[in-house]
């Protein structure tokens, strides 16, 4: 389920088709990470690195692996830490989104990453680990070509800083296989069972599970419809699912279940976090979604979130079925 491991040891020893330095922005070689790579790959390295005119913070550049057992070396440079008021977060996050970027158009599948900036550079490690966590779980929702990306940890500090952060990190996988439609109408099975037949009724709610959540009908909704599905994971574990499709300008938010257990954790507000996200990657400002309006308990949970109800509407389900629900919008900041 999960492409995110974290190991510990000497990341020029790792067998994945790149790895990832921690460079200075010459790229002539250095200290730390920087210094092992240059060291185990070989004079013919340098000589490479020379031909690439150096690189920025926050950018990335790539040369081949030579001697190294990975093909393929990113040299990325982190940002120098000079107290956090000067974009170092975002330089650290580009540094792992533009590095996962380029070995997708190379079509590298494995990569493995250094802690980069928590050497010489004195990016607080904690931090770094959250901003590296986040920043490649976010990538990977969206790009299922990356099969595998290792977090290598060279200090005991990383590594328990990594473990528990990972451990802790809410993950987003679109929806692609079969196994994973399958999984999808599971979780909505669930999820309808425990939440709506109060609200509308068994046989109400059997009839949409079976015409609107079955497989087919999620993969016809996928393939045909235009709709993205990413099931939620918590502790390894399903915890609920969303689906979105853009409409005109704005977001349509279908689908955003969480199961009974797996409420009021902060899955709630993580999620959103996530929707915002893919919304602001289409470009959109606005995301809708409507609910039905004696679900409480959720209209609560979407005004906590910064949604507000727009108007009533009644929408046909089929078979006579009807939902009275509201209109509900977020307006992106
Ligand atoms: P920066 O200048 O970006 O801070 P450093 O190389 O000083 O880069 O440190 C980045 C991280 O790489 C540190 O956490 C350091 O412990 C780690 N590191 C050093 N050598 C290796 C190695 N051979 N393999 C993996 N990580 C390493």
């Amino acid at each position: 389920m999960t492409k995110i491991e974290i190991v510990s040891g000497d990341i020029t020893r790792l067998q994945v088709d790149v790895i990832v330095n921690a460079a200075n922005s010459s790229l002539l070689g250095g200290g730390g990470v920087d210094g092992a790579i240059h060291r185990s790959a070989g004079s013919e390295l340098f000589s490479a690195c020379k031909l690439l005119n150096g690189c920025n913070a926050g950018e990335v550049k790539i040369t081949p692996g030579f001697r190294l057992p990975s093909p393929y070396v990113i040299h990325t440079v982190g940002p120098v830490w000079k107290g956090g008021g000067n974009d170092e977060n975002q330089t650290l996050a580009s540094c792992y989104q533009k590095s996962l970027r380029l070995a997708s158009e190379n079509n590298l599948r494995t990569i493995a990453f250094p802690n980069i900036s928590t050497g010489i550079y004195g990016f607080p490690k904690s931090l770094a680990a959250k901003i590296a966590l986040e920043t490649v779980r976010d990538y990977l929702a969206n790009h299922i070509e990356i099969e595998r990306v290792l977090f290598c940890c060279f200090d005991e500090e990383n590594l328990a800083l990594y473990k528990g952060a990972v451990s802790e990190l809410v993950l987003f996988e679109k929806v692609v296989s079969e196994q994973d439609i399958i999984l999808t109408s599971k979780l909505a099975s669930i999820i309808w069972n425990e939440h709506y037949v109060p609200m509308i009724g068994q046989e109400q709610v059997d009839y949409m599970l079976s015409n609107l959540q079955s497989p087919e009908a999620i993969e016809k909704l996928i393939n045909k419809e235009g709709y993205q599905y990413y099931i939620i994971y918590h502790h390894s574990e399903p915890s609920g699912y969303i689906s979105i499709r853009q409409k005109g300008n704005d977001l349509f938010l279908s689908k955003f279940y969480l199961i009974r257990e797996k409420r009021r954790t902060g899955l709630g507000r993580e999620g959103m976090r996530f929707i915002s996200l893919q919304a602001r990657m289409l470009g959109l400002q606005r995301i809708f979604l409507t609910v039905n309006i004696n679900n409480l308990n959720s209209i609560k949970a979407y005004k906590k979130l910064g949604f507000q109800i727009d108007s009533p509407v009644i929408t046909q389900i089929g078979a006579g079925y009807i939902m009275d629900d509201y209109n509900m919008s977020l307006q992106l900041l």
